[in-house]
């Protein structure tokens, strides 16, 4: 079995639609979402439609909850608060029904599956904490019920694995890409980076394929038009450093 796991799509169609290209190519059986498909993009309504059309497990985002409930954004920086009150503005109804079903945490389980798989949005126990360091990432090893986990929200590509006899996980940032060999008897959280708004110094964008039979998850790095979504931004009036950040992968 051959996951495509995607992560912070923001609303960015033309890095959905290069991810979805590649992820075709490198062929995958199916996709997991791990939320925040909405938000700082112009193209709410198009993502959540692809997304719907993936018929995917999903989670529930932090982004995703504030494009549906009023109240939430009043966490966000005022570049994000103005990107979801846009958002708010023109997602159509069947896609608000959409995100409002989500749920903040799910488990993979199946007797296909050598691993069970626990996906959620910031933490296992917290889908708005940001986990970034070994420490952060204990919380999640705590709470979950499997060995496999993954995570987004930090839009960084990333693993941290916990073996047993050990005190504090072991940490590999993968801003380049790069893969993880999974092994027996040993922990995993990983961030497949983010589709839509890498923050890890890499402006190309990022997803994972976890292939169950060589357990392995590969975090691969991707070229797509940068510009024709900064400009887009720029037409529906999103503000400018929010564009200008995807330049730079901040
Ligand atoms: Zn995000």
């Amino acid at each position: 079995m051959r996951y495509g796991i995607i992560s912070d799509i923001h609303a960015n169609l033309p890095a959905l639609e290069r991810a979805l290209e590649e992820l075709d190519r490198l062929v995958v059986d199916t996709f997991l979402c791990l939320g925040d498909i909405v938000g700082y993009g112009a193209w709410p309504n198009e993502c959540c439609d692809i997304v719907r059309e993936l018929d995917c497990i999903c989670v529930r985002g932090n982004h995703d909850e504030a494009a549906i409930r009023p109240g939430k954004e009043q966490w966000f920086t005022s570049g994000a608060r103005a990107c979801i009150l846009w958002t708010r503005e023109i997602l159509s109804q069947e896609n608000a029904d959409f995100l409002r079903a989500l749920e903040p945490l799910r488990e993979v389980v199946s007797d296909e599956l050598p691993l069970g798989i626990t996906l959620c949005h910031g933490s296992v126990p917290d889908q708005d904490f940001y986990t970034t360091t070994a420490a952060d990432a204990v919380y999640s090893f705590q709470a979950a019920n499997t060995p496999l986990i993954f995570f987004g929200h930090t839009h960084y590509a990333e693993w941290f694995a916990l073996g047993a006899d050990v005190v504090l996980p072991m940490h590999q940032p993968l801003p380049e890409g790069g893969s993880c060999k999974l092994k027996p008897n040993v922990a995993y959280l990983i961030n497949p980076g983010a589709v839509g708004q890498p923050r890890d110094g890499n402006p190309q964008a990022s997803f994972a394929v976890y292939d169950t039979e060589a357990a392995l998850v590969e975090i691969c790095r991707f070229d797509y038009d940068i510009q024709r979504t900064q400009e887009q931004m720029h037409e529906v009036g999103l503000p400018e450093p929010m564009a200008m950040r995807l330049s730079l992968g901040i």
